[in-house]
């Protein structure tokens, strides 16, 4: 939120807002830190391992936040409604692409915790690609998998033989493998990590391992890259008067009364003297017409991309073992 704009333009009404918001800022900022704080230990080298996220999350005594949307943990912070649907959401509308009140709370706190956000310049990308690089591992490309199969090897470790029929006495030997298929054919693997939507990609695996995944639900969001010699949005869209600088980065919130037609709009900064690179994030298409209008007619590059998303409509699901 560009807070220097409603202060250059600040009356008496303006000044009690800013006043009442810095109060409910610097509380949130308490609430905040003190959930997310401990993420950090994620990073260290004797992070205890987990088995599932259930374990995880109470480690980092999250039940509260998990289970509570970032509306009600905020209210239940002393945060009023006022900060909450028009300062937290509009941070969650922009990083989760929901509403406070429809995110867990630890997106939402997560949301509020970006002031010391970096980014990497060209994009985070590189990070993977440099892990995958390092480690020596082939990697195939444009490879699409069509199926696991798993045969399993057991291994009967009870000295009694009368135990040897139990199943808890059985474990998979190390001899158990993986058949994964492929565009490149059939190949064994001793073990295989699935970093994927799942249910979206139509691997076909063994029924007991499918029945042990949960189905997420998606969100469709649209994505509008652009660039622009317009320097500022059009003033006039927001009931302004021609010639008023708009921020160059607005977020939107909601109420009943108004659904917004975008939930963040952001410069990303100059693609070459004049020229600026735009992303805008919305629920549906944004048309031609649309842009033509933001960005005074203006618009010389554009891509749109539709991306189906989950992490935020794991709100209030709370977590789930699987
Ligand atoms: C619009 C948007 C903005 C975001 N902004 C940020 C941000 O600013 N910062 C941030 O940290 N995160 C951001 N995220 C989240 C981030 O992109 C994801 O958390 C991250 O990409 C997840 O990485 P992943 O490797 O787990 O999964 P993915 O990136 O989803 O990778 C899964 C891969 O599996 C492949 N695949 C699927 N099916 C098959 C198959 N059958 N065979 C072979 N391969 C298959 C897919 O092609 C894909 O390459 C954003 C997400 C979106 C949608």
């Amino acid at each position: 939120m560009e807070i220097r704009y409603l202060v250059s333009k600040a009356d008496g009404r303006h000044v009690r807002l800013i006043c009442s918001y810095l109060v409910f800022l610097l509380k949130s900022i308490f609430s905040v830190r003190t959930s997310v704080n401990r993420m950090m230990d994620f990073y260290s080298p004797d992070f205890p391992k987990w088995d599932n996220i259930s374990d995880l999350s109470s480690f980092f005594h999250w039940d509260q936040l998990t289970n509570s949307t970032a509306a009600d943990y905020f209210k239940s912070q002393g945060i009023s409604d006022k900060y909450i649907f028009e300062v937290v959401q509009a941070a969650t509308r922009v990083n989760y692409y929901q509403n406070a009140d429809e995110v867990h709370a630890l997106a939402g706190a997560v949301a509020m915790a970006t002031s010391d956000a970096r980014r990497i310049a060209g994009g985070s990308y590189q990070i993977f690609e440099q892990f995958l690089k390092h480690s020596g591992a082939n990697i195939y490309l444009n490879t699409k998998v069509s199926e696991l199969q798993f045969h399993l090897v057991f291994t009967y470790w009870s000295k009694s033989p009368k135990r040897f029929k139990q199943v808890k006495d059985i474990t998979p030997s190390s001899s158990s493998s993986w058949t994964l298929k492929s565009t490149r054919g059939a190949t064994e693997y001793r073990a295989v990590i699935l970093a994927a939507p799942f249910h979206s990609t139509h691997i076909t695996v063994p029924r007991s391992i499918y029945n042990q995944i949960p189905e997420q639900p998606y969100q469709q969001i649209h994505v509008t890259l652009l660039s622009t010699t317009s320097p500022h949005p059009n003033s006039a869209y927001f009931g302004f008067s021609e010639g008023v600088n708009m921020p160059r980065v607005l977020l939107t919130t909601k109420n009943s009364a108004a659904q917004p037609e975008f939930n963040s709009l952001s410069y990303h900064g100059l693609i070459r003297e004049g020229e600026w690179a735009v992303k805008i994030i919305s629920d549906q298409k944004i048309s031609n017409e649309w842009l033509d209008n933001m960005f005074n007619g203006q618009v010389k590059w554009l891509l749109r991309k539709q991306v189906s998303i989950s992490f935020s409509l794991l709100a209030f699901a709370g977590v789930r073992t699987i």
